[in-house]
């Protein structure tokens, strides 16, 4: 046996280890299970290019096993192995000042950062965050000896021959008395399928119980035969790993159920990402069924680097508004022990995120193409992600331009071109100034949206929450085009045209109603507007101005930027003076009398718009049957 000291430089590297990154302590079985598919890989490249001459390659697995008594955990792989040469050099050398480096350079991180740097570069040494005690027995596949590599933590390590005849490397820990959660079966078979699901050489966790059917001359009561099976853990051969070409729809579902196992809802469609130049990615990404709530996502995009888990926080990586979609990301491209501030300015880092996009966008465009239809049906779940990305991404809102829907209240689809075209005639005002009307909520405005069907306006249904952002936008980059609200001015006043309505009221009369109103309606809630309209038009009519609607949405959904504070809740009030209730108002014999119709009227306009509550409800409905008595 020998002994020796590993070369330390920095002071006692193992408390460090121990206390470094604190709540990353799981990474360790990833990073030995990443080993032990390494040293496989290795060897089956050896042999395929005919370098490992006797060596049969078979069918190798990794298995990982939990002594509880004996408070071992095993990783065992059937690799390359090391011989004792390599052993010092690999493990008392290289991965030493690879630990050592990768301390150096982190120990002084905030913990904001520590996140992603956990997610690689420790290696084999970080077994020492749950080990007391580390054994190595390993053989290589060639005809050097077995050894084994003892190390406590301390500097000081021992190096011996054993008689181990198979090939490959067992990892041996001897759990630490703080670190006992690991010799608990289900927290190793939690970390295994969060980790390693995907990993491409096979890992065995004990076994389990497979049910036979039942041979032909057995009796109703006799149990099915049952057979002990290893338990693998992993797909080495999941859905990403393959060409498009070989794969169906029901495959890439599967994949989703697999990737999901407790999301019930079919993925809408899916995008299969592979490149290979200027960078490496392969992945899926699925278009979920989203809500127009965008809060807190629990099934997110999961990134792998060559098939082993890393994270799912894609942001940085993957365009903000994609990070709404599901699927996974496979790239050995992307720096991943690096802080997120600096991936969002990498070079390669930028071109995959814009990848990501145009493979997006080129997917939604050929899914609009194909089958409008469909398309159509399914804008309600995706319309969220297209919008968002509008928004957000310069080029993407270029290409959403081709299949970015614009719904009407009657379910007629239309693109923004299409839509310019069917209302142009219209809906031009006469400043040439083209009107897209809208509305958030077909039940609450439905007054509103009859008005302007009656004119033969198209009216257009927005509801999703980013809408108000996006409109402001897309009047910013058109000329002369407008969005407002149905329900922001009487009809007539939204797409105003040349033709001026005669006035029935003199100017004094009108004067006269306006301060009679005046008195009555709360000031500092309504701005009383005279305005001479078809005589057929409602008598009083509440609305809100779309400017301070808009700012009031958007800051409501955040980012409206330019105004602090509440906006106060101001509606204008237009009165028709050429309705017949002006006139009668007007020339009420008594102040009761022209008070009560103020108030019915003024009430009814309320209730038009969804404002009448509470108290005034309930006086309204007093004062009606009053009036019917
Ligand atoms: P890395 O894997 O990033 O190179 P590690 O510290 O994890 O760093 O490992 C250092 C080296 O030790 C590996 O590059 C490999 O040569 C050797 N090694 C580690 N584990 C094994 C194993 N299970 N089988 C064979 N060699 C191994």
């Amino acid at each position: 046996m020998s002994k020796g000291t590993i070369n330390v430089s920095v002071e006692n590297i193992f408390p460090l280890i121990k206390k470094f990154l604190y709540s990353d302590h799981e990474i360790f079985l990833r990073e030995l299970i990443s080993n032990a598919t390494d040293a496989t890989l290795k060897l089956k490249h050896l042999v395929n290019i005919g370098e490992a001459k006797g060596v049969e390659y078979g069918n190798p697995i990794i298995e990982v096993k939990l002594d509880k008594d004996k408070k071992e955990l095993r990783i065992i792989d059937q690799g390359i192995g090391m011989s004792e040469e390599e052993v010092q050099k690999y493990i008392n050398e290289i991965a030493f000042s690879g630990a050592e480096e990768f301390l150096e350079k982190y120990k002084d991180k905030n913990s904001k950062d520590a996140g992603i740097i956990g997610h690689f570069g420790l290696g084999f040494y970080s077994a020492f965050m749950v080990a007391e005690k580390v054994e190595i027995l390993t053989k290589s596949y060639t005809d050097a000896p077995a050894v084994k590599w003892t190390c406590d933590g301390s500097p000081e390590f021992t190096l011996e021959e054993i008689d181990k005849k198979e090939r490959g490397t067992e990892i041996v820990l001897h759990i630490a008395e703080d670190s006992t959660e690991f010799l608990e079966e289900s927290r190793i078979r939690e970390l295994l399928i969060k980790y390693n699901k995907f990993m491409p050489v096979p890992i065995k966790f004990g076994t389990r119980t497979e049910y036979l059917p039942k041979p032909e001359d057995a009796k109703e009561e006799d149990p099915a035969p049952t057979k002990e099976v290893d338990d693998i853990i992993n797909n080495p051969y999941p859905a990403w790993t393959k060409q498009p070409s070989e794969l169906e729809d029901k495959d890439y579902t599967d994949f989703y159920r697999e990737l999901y196992p407790m999301q019930f809802e079919e993925p809408l469609f899916h995008i299969h990402l592979n490149v290979d130049y200027p960078f490496n990615l392969t992945g899926i990404l699925f278009f979920p069924k989203l809500s127009n709530d965008m809060s807190i996502q629990k099934d997110r995009i999961q990134l792998y680097q060559n098939q082993v888990f890393v994270t799912d926080n894609v942001e940085g990586i993957v365009p903000e508004f994609l990070t709404l979609l599901r699927g996974v990301i496979d790239s050995p491209d992307i720096p991943l022990n690096v802080s997120r501030s600096y991936l969002q300015a990498d070079g390669a880092v930028k071109k995959i995120s814009g990848y990501i996009t145009r493979k997006v966008a080129d997917k939604l465009k050929s899914l609009f193409n194909n089958n409008r239809k469909d398309f159509e049906n399914k804008w309600n779940d995706i319309k969220v992600v297209i919008e968002y990305g509008m928004l957000t991404e310069e080029k993407f809102f270029d290409k959403a331009k081709d299949f970015a829907l614009y719904p009407t209240v009657d379910d007629a689809y239309f693109t923004f071109s299409e839509l310019k075209e069917k209302v142009k005639t219209l809906q031009t005002d006469k400043d040439e100034k083209l009107i897209l009307l809208y509305a958030s909520d077909k039940e609450a405005q439905h007054s509103y949206i009859q008005d302007a069907k009656d004119k033969g306006y198209e009216v257009l249904l927005l509801d999703s929450p980013i809408v108000p952002h996006l409109i402001q936008k897309i009047e910013s980059t058109e000329e002369k085009i407008s969005f407002v609200r149905v329900d922001s001015d009487h009809i007539d006043n939204l797409i105003k045209k040349d033709d001026e309505q005669l006035s029935k009221l003199t100017d004094e009369e009108k004067n006269n109603l306006k301060q009679y109103i005046e008195g009555i309606v709360p000031k500092e809630k309504f701005t009383v507007q005279m305005e001479a309209m078809d005589s057929g038009a409602n008598p009083f009519i509440i609305t809100e101005p779309e400017f301070m609607r808009r700012m009031k949405d958007m800051q409501r959904t955040g980012g409206g930027g330019m105004f602090m504070g509440d906006f106060p809740e101001m509606y204008n009030l237009i009165v028709n003076t050429n309705h017949e209730l002006a006139s009668e108002i007007l020339n009420s014999k008594t102040d009761k009398k022209r008070e009560r119709l103020i108030n019915q009227a003024l009430d009814l306009a309320k209730l038009s718009k969804n404002l009448l509550k509470g108290e005034d409800l309930t006086a309204f409905i007093k004062r009606s049957y009053e009036m019917i008595k």
